[in-house]
């Protein structure tokens, strides 16, 4: 059985300038790796970092996807159906 998203069709964003966790600047915090929510753009940290405001975003607003902005990585991840997904980046691979 190959994994399916449901919740590809909510997809409205797939980058961003934003190069911070937002919630943890306000705090004061630290966090460890970056994620972007697919719906409405909203950068959190990951689940490695102490507030996991990826997570928490998701448990927050329903949100479902997000992808790593971290470099040269592209995959995605549905809280949802909690499935990997490929954001198929354009890069030039020489
Ligand atoms: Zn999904
Ligand atoms: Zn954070
Ligand atoms: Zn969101």
């Amino acid at each position: 059985m190959e994994p399916v998203c449901t919740h590809l069709d909510q997809v409205k964003i797939m980058d961003t300038d934003i190069q911070v966790c937002e919630e943890c600047v306000k705090a004061g915090d630290t966090w460890v790796h970056l994620r972007l929510c697919l719906v409405c753009g909203k950068v959190g940290c990951c689940d490695d970092s102490k507030n996991r405001h990826a997570t928490g975003h998701f448990k927050g607003t329903g949100h479902p996807l997000i992808r790593s902005i971290e470099p040269g990585e592209t995959w995605a991840w549905c809280f949802v159906d909690e499935v990997e997904l490929e954001t198929e980046e354009e890069e030039e691979r020489t």
